[in-house]
């Protein structure tokens, strides 16, 4: 069984970006800029957030954090949002969700030029994700599918089951993985909590992507061996033991199914970290693209 290292993986593609960041500032050019938009307090919006500007910070990205405070209005967004299409230093905005409730987001992701939106959420860059054109891949499914490829795990013709379908993992991972071209190219079933017998499915996987939010949902009895398992489940469990007295766990009894996988990501530290990793490369590409 081989771990899939999500850190290292993230850590060699911000190595990269910043090489050719490097190589856009020494031609004497402005370096790629992001933009997010923060909306009210929320605790953990605010820490990822944080964390987005960091990352771009290290690799010699510009970026901005626009605060707005949680009465702001639907309208006054839109405005702002108007602002950063037309403002050049910015080549890509990102919207962190959720937003309150007075606010409809669909409207919002649909005010960002698709050309700027690095998160992927746009219906014109879904719409393009799903016939299969050059697009935004939202960030999360983008770092699954660079963690299969730089382990160099077959998928033409593999049975991937996906079990979840949001919008932002587990359908557009599904399309991802559908596509008829390297790195994909695989035949897949995508389950949800309306399927009538889960292990039915998921015992059929030759790559298994748990996109649930149950905490070790997916056991041992539902997997069959050498399965590739990408966990995507953020869970916090309580755990006194720990200092914070909670720790996060995946989607997937990791302990027990890692005995029969042939490569697991674990959690924390496999698909997380891809997740910033990817939006970096998705400004990068704006950038070229603008
Ligand atoms: P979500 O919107 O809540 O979707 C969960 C999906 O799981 C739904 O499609 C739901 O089916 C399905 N489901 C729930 N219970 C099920 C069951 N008993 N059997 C089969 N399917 C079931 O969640 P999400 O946004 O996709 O996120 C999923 C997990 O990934 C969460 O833990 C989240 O924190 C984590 N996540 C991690 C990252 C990252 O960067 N690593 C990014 C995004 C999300 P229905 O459609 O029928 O309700």
């Amino acid at each position: 069984m081989q771990i899939i290292d999500g850190k290292k993986i993230s850590a060699e593609i911000k190595e990269e970006l910043k090489t050719e960041i490097a190589r856009i500032i020494s031609e004497g050019k402005n370096p790629p800029g992001l933009v997010t938009i923060l909306v009210g307090d929320d605790p953990a919006s605010s820490v990822y957030v944080k964390m987005k500007n960091k990352a771009c910070a290290a690799i010699g990205m510009y970026s901005e954090i626009k605060k707005l405070d949680a009465e702001t209005t639907e309208e006054e967004l839109l405005k702002i949002i108007n602002e950063y299409n037309n403002n050049p230093k910015i080549h890509g905005i990102l919207v962190q969700l959720p937003l309150p409730k007075h606010i409809n987001e669909d409207k919002v992701i649909e005010s960002i030029l698709p050309k700027k939106d690095v998160d992927g959420f746009h219906p014109y860059n879904v719409g393009n994700l799903v016939i299969g054109k050059e697009t935004f891949k939202s960030c999360t499914p983008y770092g699954i599918v660079e963690l299969l490829r730089r382990y160099n795990i077959e998928t033409k013709g593999k049975h991937v089951v996906v079990v979840g379908r949001s919008n932002i993992v587990g359908k557009p991972v599904a399309n991802l993985m559908l596509q008829k071209e390297e790195g994909a190219n695989s035949v897949v079933t995508v389950c949800h909590s309306a399927a009538r017998d889960l292990s039915y499915f998921t015992k059929q996987a030759d790559i298994l992507i748990a996109a649930i939010g149950k905490a070790n949902f997916i056991t041992e009895d539902m997997v069959k061996e050498n399965v590739v398992v990408i966990d995507v489940g953020i869970n916090s469990i309580d755990d006194p033991a720990t200092k914070k007295g909670y720790r996060l766990v995946g989607d997937v009894d990791f302990e027990n199914v890692s005995k029969k996988a042939s490569y697991i990501t674990p959690v924390p530290g496999g698909v997380g970290p891809m997740t910033i990793a990817m939006l970096l490369k998705n400004t990068l590409q704006a950038y070229n693209l603008q």
